[in-house]
C-alpha cells in the first residue's frame, strides 16, 4: 500500500483554512494534514485537520519539526504580512529539502477614482496622513502602534481582533475590537459613527476585509495602505483552487 504523505499548512487565514478542509475530503487516505497556528488569537472555526497551536523556535525549530513529523510538503498559506514565518518555512525547506508552496491572496485593486496612498510602514503611514487627517480608523492590527501617540491632533480609532493584554499608548486612541468577515453597511455605520476621515490599512488583500475599503472609496475619503513585504522566492498560487492542484500532482 502507498505510503500516507504528510502535508504541513501554515495557516491563520481564511484561505488556509478552506484549504485544509478541502485537503482532507479531497486526499482522503492518501494524505494527512497538519495545520498550523501561531496562537495569537482563538482559531476562527473546528477543522477536520489535525490541528497544532505555537511557534516552532525560528527557521531551525521548523526544520526540526518536518524532519520528527517525517512532512512530505508544506503549504505556507499565512498572511501576506506575516514576513517571519514565511522566511523560517524558506530556511527549514530549504534546509530539509521539502517542497514548499506559497498561497497568498491577490491584493486589492483599488479604483482609479480611490484617494490612494502608499507606506512601508505605520510611521510613515501617520506622517501622510498628518497632512489632513483628524480621525482615522487604523486596522492595522497591534504591533508598532506607540508612533500614534506623536500625532495627538489626529484621533485614532484602533480597531484589533482581540483586545490587547496591555493598554494602547496615547490618550488620542479609542480601541475598538471586531472579528471578519466585515459587511459594507456595519463599515459604513462605524465610519459615520466615529466620523473617520481617513482609513489606515495593509494590503492584505482577500474578500473578508474588502468592505472597509469598499465603505472608504464611497465616503471619498483617503486611504492609506502599507506595502506588502516582500515574498519568499518560490513556487506561488493566489487561490486554494490552484493549491489543491498542487497537491494532486504530489499525493
Ligand atoms: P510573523 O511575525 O511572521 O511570525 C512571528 C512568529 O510567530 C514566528 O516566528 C513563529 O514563531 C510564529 N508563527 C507565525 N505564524 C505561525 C503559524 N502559522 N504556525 C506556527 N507559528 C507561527 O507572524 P504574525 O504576522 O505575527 O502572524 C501570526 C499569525 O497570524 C500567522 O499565522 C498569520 O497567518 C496570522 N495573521 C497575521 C496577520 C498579519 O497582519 N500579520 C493578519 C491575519 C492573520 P517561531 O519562530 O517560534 O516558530
Amino acid at each position: 500500500m502507498a505510503k500516507i504523505k504528510r502535508l504541513l499548512i501554515l495557516g491563520g487565514t481564511g484561505e488556509a483554512a478552506n484549504l485544509a478542509e478541502l485537503a482532507v475530503d479531497q486526499f482522503a487516505g492518501r494524505l494527512d494534514v497538519i495545520y498550523s497556528l501561531a496562537g495569537r488569537v482563538k482559531p476562527v472555526r473546528d477543522l477536520k485537520a489535525s490541528v497544532r497551536i505555537g511557534g516552532f523556535g525560528g527557521g531551525p525549530g521548523l526544520a526540526d519539526f518536518i524532519k520528527n513529523e517525517g512532512i512530505d510538503f508544506l503549504i505556507d498559506a499565512t498572511h501576506p504580512f506575516a514576513a517571519i514565518i514565511s522566511a523560517n518555512a524558506f530556511d527549514a525547506c530549504q534546509a530539509t529539502q521539502t517542497p514548499r508552496l506559497t498561497l497568498a491572496r491577490p491584493p486589492w485593486n483599488l479604483p482609479p477614482g480611490a484617494k490612494l496612498l502608499e507606506a512601508d510602514d505605520i510611521g510613515e503611514a501617520v506622517q501622510l496622513l498628518s497632512g489632513f487627517a483628524k480621525r482615522v480608523l487604523v486596522t492595522t492590527g497591534q504591533s508598532s502602534l506607540d508612533v500614534l501617540a506623536d500625532f495627538p491632533d489626529i484621533h485614532f480609532v484602533v480597531r484589533v481582533i482581540e483586545e490587547p493584554a496591555g493598554p494602547l499608548a496615547g490618550d488620542n486612541i479609542t480601541l475598538i475590537t471586531g472579528r471578519p468577515p466585515y459587511r459594507l453597511d456595519d463599515e459604513l455605520a462605524l465610519m459615520e459613527e466615529h466620523d473617520i476621515d481617513a482609513l489606515l490599512a495593509k494590503q492584505s488583500g482577500g474578500e473578508g476585509t474588502v468592505a472597509k475599503i469598499t465603505a472608504a472609496i464611497r465616503n471619498r475619503i483617503a486611504i492609506v495602505l502599507l506595502r506588502r513585504p516582500l515574498p519568499e522566492p518560490g513556487e506561488a498560487v493566489d487561490t486554494v483552487s490552484e493549491a489543491l492542484l498542487w497537491l494532486e500532482s504530489r499525493v
